[in-house]
């Protein structure tokens, strides 16, 4: 039956599916560790050098004492939405606090040569339309993504009363005063009615816990604070101090594949240091079309977004606006493909003919993948190794057209490790399978913390009304109501993946929270309430939703390579990328929230 289906669907198969599960299974075991998350170090104590922001002179400042009705924490898309929807809603005593020397979040931290968006500009740049903006290309690169940010900031009046290069270090509720008490490491003990959280999901560089990583000599940073000045060049490229430099690099996720091809055109010699090489398919990128920029309705930014998060959310459109790797991936192997197959049939398919069907078409959407490289790689060992054994969604898919050819330079090296990972560092260098490789510049392209608890990722502590500490709430994972808010936690909401949809497009997703949040304290304005707050028994029915609609099948997890997506193959952990999001996905969410608002009777919050 299930093979009816997958042969009216894709044809005769021209590949062994049990040998391709086999060679995918092999290539996880390869890479499966006890240590799981723990082997990466946090970057504190002796490695916090590496989280300096490289990019801002710190000004003194005054420690601020004083009382404003909103801080929103975090400068990044999470809270320059909000920020705009409760201006737009008619607050005004607003302040952000943000780490980084300007606003931007992971645009302000992430210059790296080669940043850009990976999903279509003109659907991920947020408030588009707001800003009477167009973006200059189809994908985005950073410095014009920084620049909308804090173009955002002042269209909305958000760089006013706002304190940069600030750090939280604590949130402490006064139930006296019924209001938060906010301290910094600036010295500050502000008062704030309500607090919002926006840290941003991949806010904690990490570095890979290699032996000897602190014995290196040489000059080494994280990508997430790119040295221009020891590199020269800016975002755009034209490395030259690299130019008589060997160079390395540790990491081939989707940042690795964006900045490895400046790397290989200005280092002298670059070595690529990979454990686990990246799906990598066409980008396409191209500059905006004037004509078809002048034509846009009103309204368009928004038809577009619902578009695409319609299409990659597994559900149906008759057009595909964005038309990209994205939406073609969802459309193969996702519902759509059922449904399709389905028409043809003239009934419904079973699940089990429906997981045939999406596991085939992964094989032949990752067959392509590989044969892309083969392609374009010229040497036939590189070629090998440059080629991804797991399912698609195993890891983050990149989309790029010249992480590939920079293999074919005479000055760059893929250095593949079989899945170990670097062996050692030493002060000279990297080795790896007993082989020094000696560097004068050590790149860390490893990542962000993931899967540790949410207050150490934020970097402060949350003590709510009963002096309950937010990390013993969530010790064992979030509760809360629909994602922004928490029981015992009063005027404290968050913004993120926090028991909210994950989408592709995240800001997305951010806006709806964002929207919500502000009629939210809309209501509490009218009704003259002074708290906020998510009552129990309205978080234990979103705990039971939560779990009702947990996604992403146990066994899809367990049997992809590790990385981030998975828990790095431990998946029992409850603070893991996927493990707390609303499975029901981005759609459904969203009308949760819209007939949550329509309904009009805040079920789940109580005002006071
Ligand atoms: P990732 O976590 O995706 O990649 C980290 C890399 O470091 C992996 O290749 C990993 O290998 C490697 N690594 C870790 N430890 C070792 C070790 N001991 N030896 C050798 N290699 C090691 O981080 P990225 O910064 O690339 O991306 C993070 C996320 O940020 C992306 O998934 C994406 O969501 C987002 N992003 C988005 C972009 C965009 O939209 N434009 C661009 C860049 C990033 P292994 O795979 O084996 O673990």
């Amino acid at each position: 039956m299930q093979e009816e289906v997958v042969e009216l669907m894709l044809g005769e198969l021209d590949f062994d599916p049990d040998a391709l599960k086999a060679k995918y299974l092999e290539e996880r075991d390869k890479r499966l560790r006890d240590d799981a998350n723990d082997q990466y170090i946090e970057v504190t104590g002796d490695f916090s050098n590496y989280v300096d922001d490289p990019y801002a002179e710190v000004a003194a400042r005054e420690a601020l004492n004083d009382t404003v009705e909103i801080v929103i924490i975090g400068g990044g898309f999470g809270g320059l939405l909000l920020g705009g929807r409760l201006r737009e809603a008619g607050f005004d005593d607003i302040r952000v606090i943000e780490k980084g020397g300007d606003f931007g979040g992971t645009w302000y931290w992430n210059r790296y040569p080669g940043a850009m968006c990976d999903v279509e500009s003109y659907c991920y740049l947020p408030m588009l339309e707001e800003l009477n903006y167009i973006p200059k290309h189809k994908y985005s690169f950073a410095p014009e993504i920084m620049a909308h940010t804090q173009n955002i900031a002042k269209h909305y009046g958000l760089y006013e009363n706002a304190c940069l290069s600030t750090e939280v270090t604590d949130l402490t509720w006064d139930a006296e005063e019924q209001h938060w008490i906010v301290s910094t490491n600036r010295g500050d003990h502000m008062r704030a009615r309500y607090v919002a959280m926006a840290n941003g999901p991949l806010n904690r560089p990490k570095l890979p816990g290699i032996p000897g990583i602190d014995e290196f000599q040489g000059h080494t940073f994280h990508t997430s604070r790119w040295d221009y000045a020891y590199t020269g060049g800016d975002p755009s490229g034209n490395l030259t101090n690299l130019q008589d430099k060997r160079v390395g690099i540790i990491g081939t996720g989707a940042t690795a594949v964006q900045c490895i091809p400046h790397l290989g055109e200005w280092s002298r010699e670059l070595k690529v240091f990979q454990r686990t090489p990246s799906s990598v398919d066409v980008r396409n990128n191209r500059p905006t079309d004037p004509e078809w920029a002048a034509g846009l309705h009103s309204g368009w930014q928004y038809e577009r977004m619902d578009n695409f998060n319609t299409l990659v959310s597994g559900g149906d459109q008759d057009e595909d606006l964005v038309a990209d790797g994205w939406t073609d991936i969802f459309r193969n192997l996702t519902g759509i493909a059922a449904k399709q197959a389905s028409r043809k049939l003239g009934r419904r398919l079973t699940s089990r003919e429906k997981g045939m069907l999406m596991e085939m078409s992964d094989y032949q959407k990752m067959n392509t993948v590989r044969e892309r490289v083969d392609a374009i790689v010229e040497d036939k060992e590189t070629a090998e190794a440059l080629k991804p054994w797991y399912r698609q969604f195993c890891k983050r898919p990149c989309f790029h057209d010249e992480y590939l050819p920079t293999f074919n330079r005479d000055n760059v090296h893929l250095i593949d490790t079989q899945g170990k990972g670097v062996e050692r560092i030493t002060p000279k260098g990297v080795v790896v399978d007993g082989v020094e490789h000696e560097l004068d510049c050590l790149i860390f392209a490893t990542g962000f913390e993931v899967g540790t608890s949410y207050t150490r990722r934020a970097g402060y502590d949350v003590t709510g009304r009963a002096s309950e500490k937010l990390s013993d709430k969530w010790a064992n994972g979030l509760k809360t109501l629909h994602g922004f808010t928490t029981h015992g936690f009063p005027n404290c909401f968050f913004l993120g993946f926090t028991q909210a949809a994950v989408t592709v497009n995240v800001p997305h997703a951010l806006n709806a929270q964002a929207v919500h949040i502000a009629h939210i304290m809309q209501e509490a304005r009218d009704r003259g309430a002074t708290t906020i707050e998510a009552t129990a028994a309205g978080e234990q029915g979103w705990l039971d939703e939560i779990k009702r609609t947990a996604r992403f099948g146990e066994r899809f997890r367990a049997e992809c390579t590790p990385g981030y997506y998975n828990n790095e193959g431990k998946l029992d952990n409850p603070n893991g990328f996927f493990t707390s999001g609303y499975g029901g996905g981005p759609v459904k969410f969203f009308r949760i929230l819209e007939q949550w608002r329509a309904a009009g009777d805040f079920d789940g919050i109580s005002f006071s």
